[in-house]
C-alpha cells in the first residue's frame, strides 16, 4: 500500500483520467439532498463523492435489476444472452461501508459455486474510494465497517487543500503511473491530519448499534412478540432490500414476451415479499409478514454471522431513510435486547 497527495484542484483531471479504465460513474444531486449513481461524462462539475449515502447502492452496477439470461433462438434452442454483461466500469465515490457491502456480495456470489454474471462484472469494475463523514443515520462504526484498507483500488481522504491518495491495488498503480503530474509524496503533515480527521470522525457519529453476542441474542428471542409487533408496522414493500448494498436476493423467470419468442430473465426479489417462500403446490414457507421480516433480521445478523463469521449489515442507513413506515433496524435490535 503506497500513499500519495494530490491537489483538490485536480479532481477534475483525474475523474477524467480514470476514463480509460472504464465508464465513470459516480454520485449525483438528483434533488435537495437525494443522490443517485450516474454516468459522468466530460463535465465532471454534477460528481459528488462526498454524498453521504445514494439511493441504490454500487450492486447496481454489478448486476443489472433485471436482465435476459436465455433467449430462445432460431430452431427452439436456448441461446444465453450477453445482456448480464456490463462493459469496464469506474465507481468513483465509494464510502468504506460500500467498499465492505462489496467484501460480502463476494462472499455471497463467488463462495462455492460462483456466479458467473456477478463474477465478470465483478472483474471489469474498478473502485475509488473517497472519505465520508457521517450522517444521524449512519452506524458503521458499531460494525466494524467505517474504515477500509483493502477492497478498492484507490481511496482519496479529503484533507485541507488536498486528499491523502492510498494507491491499493495493481490497477491503482496503473492509474497513478498514468496519471503522474497529478500525485506527489504524502509527507507527516499529511498523515497527522489524516489522524486528527480519524479522530473528528469518530466523534461526529450520533447513532450506534450493541451488536454485542447479537446472534446469540436472537437465537433466544426467537418467539419474542417483537417480531409480531413488527410484522403489524411492515409492509412488506421490499423497499429496504432493494437499497441495501448487501440484500442479494433474486429471482427467475420464464416469460413470453410475445408469441412465438420465450426469455429466462433474472431480477432483483427481496424476502420480504410474499410470495418469496412459496414452493412447487402452493406452500408458503413465510406466509405472515411478521415471518418475513424476522427472517430478514435473523439472516442479516445470526445466520450470516454463523455461516462467514461477519454480519451482513454495514450500517450504511439506507433501510433507515426509506422505510416508509419509520422501521430502524438500530431500535428493532435495541427492543429485541428489551432496551426501549
Ligand atoms: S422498507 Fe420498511 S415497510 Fe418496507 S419492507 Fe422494509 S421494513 Fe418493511
Ligand atoms: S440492513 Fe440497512 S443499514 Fe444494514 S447494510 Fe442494509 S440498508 Fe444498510
Amino acid at each position: 500500500m503506497q500513499t500519495l497527495r494530490m491537489k483538490t484542484e485536480f479532481l477534475p483531471t483525474l475523474l477524467r483520467g480514470l476514463k480509460p479504465w472504464g465508464t465513470l460513474y459516480a454520485p449525483v444531486e438528483r434533488a435537495p439532498g437525494v443522490f443517485s449513481i450516474e454516468e459522468i461524462g466530460e463535465d465532471t462539475s454534477a460528481t459528488r463523492p462526498d454524498a453521504v449515502r445514494t439511493i441504490l447502492p454500487f450492486k447496481s452496477l454489478l448486476l443489472k435489476p433485471r436482465f435476459t439470461m436465455l433467449a430462445r433462438g432460431e430452431g427452439g434452442s436456448d441461446v444465453e444472452t450477453p445482456d448480464g454483461d456490463l462493459p469496464p466500469r469506474v465507481y468513483f465515490g465509494a464510502h468504506a461501508c460500500d467498499i465492505h457491502s462489496l467484501k460480502i456480495l463476494d462472499l455471497m456470489y463467488l463462495s462455492d459455486y460462483a456466479d458467473p454474471y456477478y463474477r465478470r462484472n465483478r472483474e471489469t469494475l474498478t473502485i475509488v474510494g473517497y472519505g465520508c463523514m457521517p450522517d444521524e443515520r449512519c452506524f458503521c462504526h458499531s460494525v466494524g465497517t467505517s474504515n477500509v484498507d483493502e477492497g478498492f483500488d484507490l481511496f482519496l481522504t479529503p484533507l485541507e487543500g488536498r486528499y491523502l491518495v492510498t494507491v491499493r491495488s495493481a490497477r491503482g498503480d496503473d492509474i497513478v503511473r498514468a496519471n503522474a503530474a497529478l500525485f506527489e509524496p504524502s509527507t507527516p503533515q499529511d498523515t497527522r491530519d489524516y489522524l486528527d480527521r480519524l479522530k473528528k470522525r469518530e466523534k461526529a457519529f450520533t447513532l450506534s448499534m450493541d451488536v454485542t453476542d447479537l446472534p446469540y441474542v436472537l437465537e433466544l428471542k426467537k418467539e419474542d412478540p417483537v417480531w409480531d409487533e413488527l410484522g403489524k408496522k411492515c409492509l412488506c414493500c421490499g423497499s429496504c432490500s432493494m437499497v441495501c448494498p448487501t440484500c442479494t436476493c433474486f429471482n427467475v423467470a420464464d416469460e413470453i414476451p410475445k408469441e412465438g419468442e420465450a426469455v429466462r430473465v433474472r431480477f432483483w426479489d427481496s424476502c420480504l415479499y410474499r410470495d418469496y417462500a412459496v414452493v412447487a403446490g402452493g406452500h408458503n414457507f413465510r406466509g405472515s409478514r411478521a415471518d418475513r421480516v424476522k427472517n430478514r433480521y435473523y439472516h442479516k445478523q445470526e445466520a450470516f454471522v454463523r455461516e462467514f463469521g461477519m454480519p451482513s449489515c454495514v450500517g450504511c442507513g439506507r433501510c433507515i431513510e426509506n422505510c416508509p413506515t419509520g422501521i430502524n433496524v438500530v431500535e428493532v435490535f435495541s427492543y429485541v435486547r428489551g432496551e426501549l
